[in-house]
């Protein structure tokens, strides 16, 4: 709004033209902006906004320019258009952007009432309280329609909707996580400046001549929320992997996914859960049982004893769970199956025979022959009359687990229909692929040896490894394959599965993908004995050691050591943590080691600031640290007892650790509240909710090295979405096992705040570490280096 002014000096004019000409080309960019990609809620309306901006400034640009008192006054009514189009829109968008429908329906009340106030005022005479310019005499300028009750009404109106989008900012901004929250602030300050501007000027309450600085905070206005959408978008389109991808996946299921309130609200729809209800986003906000008048559980879903319902003559079951992270239980999400259709085709398959029979030999949800199918395999190839050679290979997938947890059955099952597809293919013929159950296959391979058999586990273990694509991200799983041999390990289907089994045992433990079982397998649990026997000993004997590998900045300074634990046993050398570490974390050893390689680096890191060096040390800790409710008094006596601050310890915890362990939460927000650090391992590899992120506020990620590796093919997307949205959280972000310049300059270019790999350092006893400058174009590795 403007209030009534004199005829303006030229210079003021040509500014103003320019700003508004400038705030009409933005509004346009913008719209464009937001009209192309992908839909973001709210998109419509903000378009409309940005028309609006852009007929108001047009309007308002002619009306400086035209001489004409009746071409003035007529395009006074554009800019009156304009402006409430343009207002009305954004909050509108911003009330969308926000998804609250709490907070809508508390907006549109507080929209609504300068409405309502405004002919109270009118009627009672008070405008003049309000604003000075309403009351200035229409006399003092060119005769343009700034003035009566039209113009107040308007004017107040507006103010009320920019007020009510400035309240939803602030609400909005008061509710996002850590890193976004100062970006929020900003984005209210932004949409409040045309605000505080226009009502500086119109009030009078600093001189300004007739200039109106209103179009040029627009601008500013503008250019912030353009901003604000970008980052909106880029947060949400970015992160590319575990929630985004959980997004796609909901989007892409052809069963009706809702996404309800604690009061059964509705607050997303996914494409199939729109098309049963017959309604498109603007349904948000509104009671489930206003879309679906069958829903069970009327008032409260959760206490719907039987959960499922009917809707246009079709049943419907309801699953409804809780989030991950989210305490409160303020949102659940309720997935709907068509119980109908299910029965149908459930009877159509009862009524074939074949299929029936088909069913008892194969498995439902791959087609693959199942158990009763390989044991008969198995028994008609043993029982040939001069005996064949024959392996078997029994594959277990390494993450399904915690893949079906993140990304729902539908996906899992998925994953596995898929899996099975890829196993039959890279299968020669005369293989017979089954699945026993879960995520645990069975290969039974006639007439090979024990190369043969390896090398064809080995192509399945390879198979499992290619990354699936669940939504619009690759998933990434492991699997560990365990050989046995007929004759040599069994002759009977009984011996031969527990022997492949044993030997997947020993391959998913030891990490190397494939492993044959051995014979002497009965004499190795005593051997593994004696291994923890010695372990135990070594631990209680100082026998172990903690090497140190360097995180560098981008400068190559040292900023951070991470502690890697090596045992020097007696007869076999340097170990690796590979080789003892699953042994240790089969018991509460683990526990004990990790209290070793505490006090062993405290005391390491004492001695370097002692010397005047204060580099960050790291600490790996272990499932079962984080399950042991003694872990924070662990570590804070420890802290204590070495003078070693909190803040110069970090703890990196893996991703899988997390997910896994339901109580850590608990733990690790009370290690932040002692001031240690915490840090995500291996991020990528697994599925921990992103959600946890926030709820954990962990202070640093560490990009694991296979993505880093990636790089080196120009895969650069996972790294630049965990850097992207590390530093919108606010959080540090490692790179690990950076081996060439190449990594080292493309995750330098993404701002990646500190770098680890043998190209800046080998993991070296204490000794051995040396504080100079590294950046990986010299002789890059300390003496004494071991990896
Ligand atoms: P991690 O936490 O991911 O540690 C990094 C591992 O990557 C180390 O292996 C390190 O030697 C290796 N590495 C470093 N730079 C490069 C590189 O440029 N390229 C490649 N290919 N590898 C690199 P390490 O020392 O064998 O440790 C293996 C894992 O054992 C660690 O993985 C960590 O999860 C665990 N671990 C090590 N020490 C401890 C400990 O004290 N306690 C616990 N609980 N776990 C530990
Ligand atoms: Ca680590
Ligand atoms: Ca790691």
């Amino acid at each position: 709004p403007n209030r009534p002014r004199r005829p303006t000096p030229m210079t003021h004019v040509a500014a103003a033209v320019t700003g508004l000409a400038v705030v009409t080309a933005s509004s346009a960019a913008l719209a464009v902006m937001a009209g192309t990609g992908r839909p973001l809620p709210g998109r419509n309306a903000f378009i409309a906004g940005c028309a609006g901006l852009a007929v108001w400034c047009v309007s308002l640009g002619a009306q400086l320019l035209s001489t004409d008192p009746e071409v003035k006054q007529r395009l006074g009514g554009g800019i009156y258009l304009g402006i409430c189009v343009a207002v009305y829109s954004l909050s509108r968008c911003l009330i969308q952007l926000a998804g609250r429908p709490r907070v809508a329906r508390a907006a549109w009340i507080a929209l609504a009432l300068p409405g309502v106030v405004t002919p109270v005022l009118v009627a009672t005479g008070w405008r003049g309280l309000v604003l000075r310019g309403f009351t200035a005499p229409a006399a003092q300028g060119p005769p343009h329609s700034e003035s009566g009750p039209w113009f107040f009404l308007h004017t107040v109106w507006a103010y009320g909707l920019l007020a009510g989008s400035l309240l939803i900012f602030v609400v909005v901004a008061q509710r996002a996580p850590g890193g976004l929250r100062r970006q929020a602030h900003l984005l209210a300050f932004v949409v409040a400046a045309p605000l505080l501007a226009n009502l500086v000027f119109v009030s009078g309450l600093a001189t300004m001549g007739d200039y109106d600085p209103t179009p040029y905070t627009v601008v500013l206005s503008l250019a912030g929320l353009g901003w604000g959408l970008r980052r909106a978008r880029l947060i949400d389109g970015q992160i590319g992997m575990v929630g985004v991808a959980r997004d796609r996946v909901v989007e892409a299921m052809s069963d009706p996914v809702l996404t309800l309130d604690r009061e059964g609200r509705v607050l997303d729809l996914n494409p199939a859960a729109r098309a049963l209800t017959g309604s498109d986003l603007s349904a948000l906000g509104t009671p489930v049982t206003d879309l679906l008048p069958g829903w069970p559980g009327a008032s409260s879903p959760r206490d719907s004893g039987d959960p499922s319902f009917v809707h246009d003559g079709r049943t419907y079951d309801v699953a409804l769970t809780g989030l991950a992270g989210d305490p409160a239980d303020d949102v659940r999400v309720a997935v709907l199956r068509d119980a109908t259709r299910r029965e149908r085709s459930e009877r159509t398959s009862r009524e074939r025979a074949d299929v029936s029979a088909h069913n008892a030999s194969h498995d439902d949800l791959t087609g693959l022959p199942n158990r009763t199918a390989a044991f008969a395999m198995l028994t008609g190839h043993l029982q040939a009359a001069p005996p064949v050679p024959l392996a078997l290979i029994v594959l277990d997938l390494d993450g399904f687990k915690a893949l079906n947890d993140s990304f729902g059955h539908v996906a899992g099952d998925d994953v596995l229909r898929e899996l099975s597809g890829r196993l039959t293919g890279s299968a020669p013929g005369d293989v017979l692929v089954t699945r026993l159950g879960g995520d645990e296959f069975a290969v039974v391979a006639p007439s090979r040896d024990r190369g043969g058999a390896e090398a064809l586990a080995q192509r399945l273990v390879d198979a499992v490894r290619v990354p699936f694509r669940i939504g619009h991200a690759d998933v990434r799983l492991g699997g560990s394959a365990g050989v046995a041999l007929s004759p040599d390990h069994g002759t009977s289907p009984d011996t031969l599965m527990y022997a492949a089994d044993v030997a997947m045992y020993d391959a998913k433990r030891e990490r190397t993908g494939v492993a044959v079982y051995e014979p002497t397998e009965g004499q190795r649990q005593p051997r593994r004995l004696v291994m923890s026997g010695e372990l135990r000993d070594a631990i209680e004997q100082d026998g172990l050691d903690v090497f140190y590998q360097p995180q560098r900045d981008a400068r190559g300074d040292i900023v951070g050591l991470e502690a890697l634990v090596r045992w020097h046993h007696p007869e076999r050398g340097l170990l690796l943590p590979g080789q003892f570490l699953p042994l240790a974390e089969q018991s509460a050893l683990v526990t004990e080691l990790t209290d070793v390689v505490l006090a062993r680096s405290f005391a390491d890191l004492a001695r370097w600031r002692g010397r005047g060096l204060a580099p960050r040390l790291s600490v790996n800790i272990s499932e079962r640290d984080l399950r042991d409710p003694r872990l924070v008094r662990r570590v804070s006596d420890r802290l204590d007892a070495s003078g070693v601050p909190p803040d110069a310890l970090t703890l990196e915890v893996t991703e899988n650790a997390l997910v896994t362990t339901r109580d850590a939460a608990g733990q690790l927000t009370t290690l932040r509240e002692v001031g240690v650090r915490l840090s995500l391992d291996d991020f990528g590899t697994g599925f921990a909710p992103l959600s946890t992120l926030r709820s954990l506020s962990v202070d640093e990620i560490k990009i694991d090295r296979t993505f880093v590796s990636g790089m080196a093919n120009d895969d650069d997307r996972l790294v630049r979405a965990v850097l992207n949205f590390g530093h919108d959280l606010g959080l540090t972000v490692v790179a690990e096992g950076v081996e060439n310049q190449r990594e080292r300059a493309a995750l330098l270019a993404l701002e990646c705040d500190a770098l680890q790999g043998y190209l800046l350092g080998m993991p070296a006893p204490p000794e051995a570490i040396v504080f100079d400058r590294v950046n990986g174009s010299g002789p890059a590795t300390p003496p004494g280096a071991s990896g």
